[in-house]
């Protein structure tokens, strides 16, 4: 591949979070970054922590919307010159049970990530062939994808529908020299601002502990006794993004310091 610092990044979901992480570690190291969120003031402001427009810009794109995806992605190339790594992050977790969840959150959480990250897929994709130059895909996946626990269906479902979009990419795209994979992330509760969505309170009362213990919580039930940071999952997304990880298509990372083996 291209070294990271020719490279150019498209970061659904990097106004905050895991995707502000990447976009960060991304930028840190050269590359030019598209941050793509929901609410444009916040993107620019998201890209504006990462330097002057030449090198970072920040785009309203809901990826459940597909003209919005295609004409973000008309917009990173007409700032940048086209597109190399494009990282599928944006997301939530209504984190409900089975019975709490209705028609309307199941169709929401597969509208932005199952749906979602196709429509980013499918559309980065075509500009990625056509530039002839490979690429990396990367989805922010989780540990649910393959892993079942409680209250979680609507979302845990979304996640097992993204990790099989990696292997179907890796399979269709691996002759145009483009590399799909996932990462599953587990229990990122701090600097990722999922607190305010509802989504720790929502996991603290499954497990019967206070909100402000989650982050506790999930190091003490990992092999490492580590809690895992926004910064742990970008590690990850640089390392599969650079010529160390050139021939490895169609994988799944944990980064859960352990626990989907504990
Ligand atoms: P977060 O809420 O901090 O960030 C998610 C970002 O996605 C927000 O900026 C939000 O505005 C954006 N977003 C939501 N809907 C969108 C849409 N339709 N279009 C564009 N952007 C949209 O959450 P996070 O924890 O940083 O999550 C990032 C990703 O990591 C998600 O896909 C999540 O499922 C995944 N993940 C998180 C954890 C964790 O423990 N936090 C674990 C496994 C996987």
């Amino acid at each position: 591949p291209k070294p990271l610092a020719t490279r150019i990044a498209f970061v659904t979901g990097a106004a905050s979070g895991i995707g502000k992480a990447i976009a960060t570690r991304l930028a840190a190291e050269g590359a030019c970054v598209v941050v793509a969120d929901l609410d444009l003031a916040k993107a620019q402001a998201a890209a504006a922590e990462l330097g002057s427009t030449d090198v970072a810009v920040g785009l309203a794109a809901n990826v459940a919307d597909e003209a919005a995806v295609q004409a973000a992605l008309r917009e990173a190339v007409l700032a940048f010159g086209g597109v190399d790594i494009v990282v599928n992050n944006a997301g939530l977790s209504l984190s409900k049970s089975l019975f709490d969840t209705t028609e309307a959150d199941w169709d929401l959480q597969h509208d932005v990530m199952a749906k979602g990250s196709f429509l980013v897929a499918k559309n980065a994709a075509r500009i990625l062939v056509d530039q002839k130059l490979g690429g990396d895909i990367v989805y922010i996946s989780s540990k649910n994808s393959v892993f079942a626990g409680p209250n979680n269906i609507a979302y845990s479902a979304t996640k097992a529908d993204q990790a099989h979009q990696v292997r179907l990419l890796a399979a269709e795209l691996g002759e145009h020299g483009i590399k799909v994979n996932g990462i599953n992330p587990d229990g990122v509760v701090r600097g990722s601002g999922i607190f305010a969505s509802g989504w720790g309170a929502n996991r603290a009362k499954t497990y019967g502990i206070e909100e402000q213990d989650l982050g506790k919580f999930y190091a003490q039930r990992t092999l490492l006794k580590r809690e895992v940071l926004p910064e742990h999952v970008a590690n990850a997304v640089y390392a599969l993004c650079t010529s160390d990880f050139s021939h490895t298509t169609g994988l799944h990372v944990p980064v859960d310091a352990g626990v989907a083996q504990a």
